[in-house]
């Protein structure tokens, strides 16, 4: 059995198993696809200290320093099902697809989350060229352009306010006939010049001139005619979905938007099971975010195996 079974392998987890190793303590990691999120990014320029990398780059980093240390890297391992220990002090156990168990005094979960895709034409094969899923990362490349932001709920407006004093233009679509955000984020968005709100309107397409998004193709859904935005990118802000779909009858706590509760040593609610980065209900999911949490969570993980 481990001391610490870190489970997921982005930047959360491997900051975790290596702060966990590095306490000479018998640590494991197991993750779906090493590297996480980090593998289907392109230019990253806000991972502090490192004015520019590409994601697959930082991806074999990640796991080269984990591999400095005596950790178990356990690769192509979906996670099924937790089960917690019985009593205080007592071993968890993760069971995997591939039928493997896991026992560890102690785990830290920290399985991220991804981008709710709104699945049209196009989006896929323009991901990454144009087609944007985080304003913090990506809103710079955009400078001066035109862009869309897809969704008018708290994360769409946001991010059509922070883009608005970055790019040229925004357009903001939303499917329902109001913005769901809440009022004050609304008044301040469209108190903005370069913004315009586009209400009832159903994305059916992104178009591209074969290497990048030039348009973006929606029908008004009062009328059901079909229309044209040129632009140059385009924001998803329809939701980001945690990881948790096999925490569902494990007894941990999860929000209503089914990320992991933690407290401020990462801990869940179930004693001795930790949790970090974009799997937790901590915002701004961002790298050096989930590294810094991942490295708490290993602290705190540390901290209670001392005293138990
Ligand atoms: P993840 O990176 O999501 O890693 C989760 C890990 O858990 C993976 O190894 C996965 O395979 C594994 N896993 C999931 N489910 C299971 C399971 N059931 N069992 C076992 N393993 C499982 N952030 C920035 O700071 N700068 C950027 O420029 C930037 N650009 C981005 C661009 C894109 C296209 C995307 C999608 C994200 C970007 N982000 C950026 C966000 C950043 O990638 C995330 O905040 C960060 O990767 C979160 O790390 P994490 O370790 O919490 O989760």
């Amino acid at each position: 059995p481990f001391d610490v079974l870190v489970v997921g392998g982005g930047p959360a987890g491997a900051a975790a198993a290596i702060y966990a190793a590095r306490k000479g303590i018998r640590t494991g990691v197991a993750a779906e696809r090493f590297g996480g999120q980090v593998l289907d990014t392109m230019a990253i320029e806000n991972f502090i200290s490192v004015p520019y990398t590409e994601g697959p780059k930082l991806a074999a980093a990640l796991e080269e320093h984990v591999k400095g240390y005596e950790a178990d890297i356990m690769n192509l391992q979906r996670a099924v099902k937790l089960i917690p220990a019985a009593d205080q002090g007592g071993e968890h156990e993760v069971e995997f697809a591939s039928g493997a168990r896991l026992k560890s005094k102690t785990l830290i979960l920290s399985t991220g989350a991804r981008w709710r895709e709104m699945n049209v034409p196009g989006e896929a094969e323009y991901r990454n060229k144009g087609v944007a899923y985080c304003p913090h990362c990506d809103g710079p490349l955009f400078k001066g352009k035109r862009v869309a932001v897809i969704g008018g709920g708290n994360s769409g407006v946001e991010a059509a306010i922070d883009l608005a004093g970055i790019v040229g233009h925004v357009t903001l679509i939303e499917f329902m006939d109001e913005l769901r955000a809440d009022a004050v984020l609304q008044k301040k968005l469209k108190s903005l010049p370069n913004v315009e709100i586009i209400l009832g309107a159903r994305t059916t397409e992104v178009n591209g001139d074969g290497t990048r998004v030039n348009g973006l193709t929606y029908e008004e859904r009062a009328s059901g005619e079909i229309k044209r935005l040129e632009l140059e990118g385009i924001f998803v802000q329809i939701g980001l979905v945690p990881n948790t779909e096999w925490l569902t009858d494990s007894s941990i706590e999860l929000s209503p938007r089914g990320e992991i509760v933690v407290d401020e040593r990462g801990m869940t609610s179930v004693p001795g099971i930790f949790a970090a980065g974009d799997v937790t209900t901590v915002p701004y999911k961002q790298i050096v975010i989930a590294m810094g949490e991942g490295s708490k969570a290993a602290l705190g993980a540390f901290d209670y195996l001392i005293r138990h």
